[in-house]
């Protein structure tokens, strides 16, 4: 499938829809991602901010990363589903959680960020670009 995307929450008061196809598609096992996906890794799609509307509201969490960035987490304040990260590095676009989508999106992860601190039972696929901890910026366009 290909865009528009479709999201909800589970308890249905917040939806999304996506105009435009994601920028990529990552698997983050960072210590905080752990703590918002039960333990395991979140699947992170990044989709430019104009091409999404957003209907119902979306509560936010921050905390400063070791990059020195604020990273905020958006999620249902009614049923607590992760929906959205946005890092102020990047205020144009957010990560879209894939749980959040709905049917057969399609996406699935094609890089896995910090293995570092993924637990010992994880299993990374090895097909998955693997980073001990965040991949490089890419290059800017001319
Ligand atoms: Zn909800
Ligand atoms: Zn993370």
């Amino acid at each position: 499938m290909t865009a528009p995307y479709s999201g909800s929450c589970n308890c249905g008061a917040v939806t999304v829809t996506i105009s435009a196809e994601p920028v990529w598609v990552r698997q983050c096992w960072c210590g905080q991602c752990q703590k918002a996906a039960a333990g395991s890794a979140t699947n992170n799609a990044l989709f430019a901010t104009d091409a999404m509307t957003v209907n119902g509201d979306v509560a936010w969490k921050g905390y400063t990363a070791a990059s020195g960035n604020t990273v905020e987490q958006g999620f249902c304040p009614s049923c607590g589903t992760p929906i959205f990260g946005r890092n102020s590095s990047r205020p144009s676009s957010w990560v879209v959680r894939l749980g959040f989508l709905d049917g057969d999106h399609d996406l699935k992860p094609t890089t896995a960020i910090w293995l570092e601190e993924a637990p010992e039972w994880a299993m990374i696929d090895p097909a998955l670009e693997q980073f001990t901890r965040q991949p490089p910026p890419p290059p800017q366009a001319p």
